[in-house]
């Protein structure tokens, strides 16, 4: 156990005024929550094992009383990484009701370090409003949640939603009867993205003045990016004595999404020199998070990201480019390897062998084992007949496709199209359900249109498509092809993706992916509330 670990076991009066700074990732919760983000367990279970890689502090894994799935996912996210060697906190959102704090507990209880968070709206236009709840019962509801919630468990986190709006006296009052009550940490979110930077750090440094026991709790903060200041505000907050940060990969979110776990570790890590904090977080494992997460949802970073888009690191400008190639450091403030970045590295090729390939897909973050296994090794071998060199995205994207993110009710067995100048683009399909083969075909105005059509006539639906988006996973012409497909299924919309050498044949696998998520939907979540 490292020094960092312990001292967070410690006692909280210690922590707060520590040098170390507490990284809480919620890209599974307030990230998930965002429209097109949306995970299913077994991709929440993924992330989560490649965010203990990377080290953060604490896991939000979800809000279990939103949804069975939510809970489901919450619960298996505690019950495997939750109790690995050296686990980070799994935490799980609840509002202040006493029975969403229930369910909450049933979740995040087989964790080795269960985190409760509640929360409850202390602004006069969400009380007013959203709440129809006086200060005074507001007050009180917040006291009886945590104390309930310490019932169960010592490591509880209390939010007054909606911070950055609410009355700064009255806020101060919950915040301190939370902490009396017994809240660990008391996390002030700027849940609308309202807050600029040097009125949040006052802000921050004056509640830890008035809040007469705030030092027995982690200061934390959760900013949100609908003014682009979410990061700002997570460093100024840092600055006047905040030791939590609540942050997603990517910078998922609501609307514009929260402040960005990567910026932040590598602003703190780059400039120690003028914050003078440290984190768990191994930034080599940034890289390979942000693009594990873009896998699994289907939304890629724009290229000019910081840390992690595409030219985070190119020097393309003539002038730069001399500069790096005399000195790295006229213009590099950060090394690409500081956050695990290798340029397309060659890992696989034909000869590779099924071993060789498991171990490399474990360093990718995914550990397939069985039929799972057996599927993926098939299509890599496929591919590097195809294909000469096989990288880190290849495989990656061969993964993706084969992990049971839904059921597979109609698999692809069989497809040839014809298509040409002067021709009628035409296609024959054929599908599998429970191992009896459908065959069909269809014409259209273009291949991936004829091939959609031979599939709707087979699933006996049809489907109008929203959005229809291709991209090369690698470079080169060989390169595979990655698509994502929005499809409206009769008023139901449903995202589907594959990948494949071919771009016909992934248009194909995406648009049965779609199919196989309606066939089978997730559950309606059951709360519609969101959350700090
Ligand atoms: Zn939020």
């Amino acid at each position: 156990m490292t020094a960092a670990r312990e001292e967070r076991g410690g006692s909280p009066m210690v922590e707060a005024m520590s040098d170390r700074v507490m990284i809480f990732d919620t890209t599974l919760r307030d990230g998930e929550q965002a429209p097109g983000f949306s995970m299913n367990v077994v991709e929440k279970l993924e992330m989560a094992r490649q965010l203990a890689r990377l080290n953060v502090d604490v896991i939000e894994a979800g809000f279990p009383i939103s949804s069975d799935e939510d809970f489901q996912a919450v619960r298996e996210v505690a019950k495997t990484v939750g109790q690995l060697e050296h686990p980070p906190g799994i935490c799980g959102l609840s509002r202040v009701a006493l029975g969403d704090i229930d369910r909450c507990w049933e979740a995040v209880k087989y964790a080795k370090r269960p985190r409760i968070h509640t929360f409850v709206a202390t602004s006069d236009i969400h009380l007013k409003y959203k709440l129809r709840k006086s200060r005074a019962e507001v007050l009180k509801a917040a006291v009886e949640a945590v104390r309930h919630a310490r019932g169960y468990c010592d490591d509880v986190e209390f939010s007054p939603e909606d911070a950055s709006r609410s009355d700064f006296d009255y806020m101060c009052e919950v915040l301190e009867a939370a902490i009396d009550a017994g809240a660990r940490t008391i996390n002030i979110p700027d849940t609308v993205g309202y807050a600029m930077p040097q009125e949040w750090g006052e802000r921050i440094a004056r509640i830890r003045e008035r809040v007469r026991n705030s030092h027995k709790a982690i200061v934390s903060v959760h900013c949100h990016n609908d003014l682009g200041q979410a990061v700002a505000n997570s460093l100024v907050a840092i600055q006047n004595g905040a030791r939590q940060v609540e942050c997603t990969i990517n910078g998922i979110g609501e609307r514009a999404g929260n402040a960005s776990l990567e910026e932040i570790v590598m602003a703190l890590q780059t400039r120690k020199d003028v914050f003078g904090v440290v984190t768990g977080v191994r930034s080599e494992e940034i890289y390979r998070t942000s693009k594990l997460l873009s896998h699994i949802t289907g939304v890629h970073v724009q290229p000019n990201k910081a840390i992690v888009g595409e030219n985070a690191f190119a020097h393309e400008a003539g002038i730069h480019q001399d500069g790096v190639l005399k000195e790295k450091l006229t213009y590099e403030i950060m090394r690409p390897q500081d956050i695990g970045r290798s340029s397309n590295k060659l890992v696989l090729g034909k000869h590779s062998g099924r071993h060789a390939f498991k171990i490399r897909l474990k360093d990718l973050g995914f550990e397939l084992d069985g039929p799972e296994l057996d599927k993926a090794f098939k299509r890599f071998k496929d591919l590097a007949d195809k294909k000469k060199e096989v990288y880190d995205e290849d495989l990656l994207a061969i993964v993706k496709d084969e992990m049971t993110q839904v059921p597979e009710t109609w698999v692809l067995d069989y497809l040839h199209f014809v298509s040409g100048t002067g021709l009628i683009p035409s296609a024959t399909v054929r599908l599998r359900r429970e191992d009896q083969p459908f065959q069909d075909s269809g014409t259209g105005d273009g291949p991936v249109e004829a091939v959609y059509s031979a599939i709707d006539a087979i699933a006996g639906i049809k489907g109008r498509l929203l959005d229809y988006n291709l991209r090369a996973v690698t470079q080169g012409r060989d390169a595979m092809g990655e698509v994502s497909v929005k499809v409206d299924f009769d008023g139901t919309v449903v995202v589907g993706k594959g990948s494949s050498t071919d771009v016909i044949e992934a248009s194909a696998r995406a648009y049965v992916n779609a199919i196989n998520r309606l066939v089978r939907p997730a559950p309606a979540p059951q709360v519609k509330e969101i959350g700090p």
